[in-house]
């Protein structure tokens, strides 16, 4: 891999700034959901074994350059701590005497944790001198917050030129399960695309359709495909401004032979809503006054047989509106067999994307898969073949 990681860096009485992703669900000043806790903990314990003193870089919320009371990282202190087993400081402040001093005052086997970043009105700006600051704090860099790492900043991207960089442990798990599943993947591989529009989707189309072997499509974004192949939809979601983008793709999907896996058939209803009455018809039989809600049961099968002779999946979108019933069944259905085909290790699946999170979660099926990011935005851009400014500056 193209990144130092923690084992590759001398630790040993070192100052660690390690940015991390903190920023959880809180109520009344209470942590509702520690996953993002849980998932730094590697890192950290790992930084103190080897002797060194890890200082904490973080967001919280959009503060916009301001101080804003309640978006303070103070309260985390406490959930981090015990989370780590291991005492934890906090400093007021992520720059400037307040913050020279805490780090020298910083006793080994401690944590110190700064105030939110995006206090600073450089952080978003990605200020030199901001940078600057932040290196003179630290003698090593370790970038641990990939879901950060699409955007610029002074705490994710500047410093890290400043400082001998790593990923850390989180970041390095990232790191090698995207790898595995569209940098070097192993054939063949299939992308599942679902979701409600193509208009939010078209760099992820045509980057993963010069990538992998077959790209299932899927959702309301199907519709929009079905639509420019002369198929009447009805009153589905569809972007009908979008038909000479869709006979693009599939063009070009011809040329890089990417095999276009479309839906053959769809549970219609009148109405958005849990239980509505529905059918299933083949796409060509779309009534005029329905909508499509989900994929049919032999879509579903047709999706099955890709993944039977699959090597990776990647999943970006639900393949259909799964908050409801019974318009979840393709997508569980779908997840479901992903996921057995991954414990039967016959196959790596990777995804991502919010509501795809949920969907998994929902089908019982996202602790067989082999990774699930949770990084949004980055794990999008990063599926668009985009190069993520925290990753690229720590290149080795
Ligand atoms: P992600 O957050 O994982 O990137 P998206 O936000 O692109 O996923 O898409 C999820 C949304 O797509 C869900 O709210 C789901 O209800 C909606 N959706 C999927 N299929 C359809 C459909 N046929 N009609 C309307 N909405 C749909
Ligand atoms: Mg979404």
């Amino acid at each position: 891999m193209g990144w130092n990681t923690l084992d590759d860096m001398d630790l040993n009485g070192k100052r660690v700034l390690v940015r991390v992703d903190i920023n959880v669900p809180m109520e009344d000043g209470r942590v509702t959901d520690d996953t993002r806790i849980q998932r730094i903990v590697p890192t950290l314990k790992d930084i103190l074994k080897a002797g060194g003193k890890p200082i904490l870089l973080a967001h919280f919320g959009r503060p916009k350059g301001k101080h804003v009371p309640e978006m303070s990282l103070r309260p985390l202190v406490e959930p981090i701590a015990a989370a780590i087993e291991a005492p934890v400081m906090f400093c007021a402040d992520c720059r400037g005497d307040a913050a020279r001093a805490a780090v020298g005052a910083l006793p080994e086997g401690s944590v110190l944790l700064f105030e939110n970043t995006r206090f600073q009105p450089g952080e978003e700006k990605n200020d030199a001198e901001l940078a600057e600051e932040f290196a003179e704090l630290g003698d090593v860099y370790c970038n641990d917050a990939f879901s950060a790492a699409h955007r610029a900043h002074a705490s994710t991207e500047g410093v890290a030129q400043l400082l001998p960089s790593c990923a850390g442990r989180l970041m390095e798990a990232e790191l090698s399960a995207l790898e595995s599943a569209l940098g070097d993947p192993e054939r063949p591989v299939v992308a599942v695309v679902g979701g409600a529009k193509v208009s939010t989707k078209l760099d992820l189309l045509s980057n993963l359709i010069e990538k992998v072997d077959v790209l299932v499509i899927g959702g309301g974004m199907a519709n929009t495909f079905l639509a420019a192949s002369g198929i009447d939809v009805g009153k589905s979601l569809c972007e009908h401004d979008l038909a000479d983008t869709a006979r693009e793709i599939a063009a070009k999907a011809v040329q890089t032979g990417c095999e276009l896996l479309l839906p053959r058939d769809a549970v219609v209803a009148r109405e958005f809503a849990e239980n509505a009455p529905s059918e299933t018809v083949k796409t060509e039989d779309v009534p005029d006054d329905a909508m499509i809600l989900d994929a049919g049961p032999d879509s579903v099968s047709h999706i099955l047989q890709v993944f039977e002779r699959a090597k990776t999946v990647i999943w970006n979108g639900p393949l259909g509106a799964f908050e409801i019933a019974p318009f979840d069944a393709a997508t569980n259905a779908a997840a479901k067999a992903a996921a057995d085909l991954t414990r039967a290790g016959k196959l790596i699946t990777v995804a991502g994307g919010g509501d795809t999170v949920a969907a998994l979660n929902k089908a019982g099926a996202a602790e067989d898969f082999t990774y699930i990011s949770t990084a949004g935005g980055a794990f999008l851009e990063w599926m668009e073949g985009k190069t993520l400014p925290g990753v690229a500056a720590l290149k080795a």
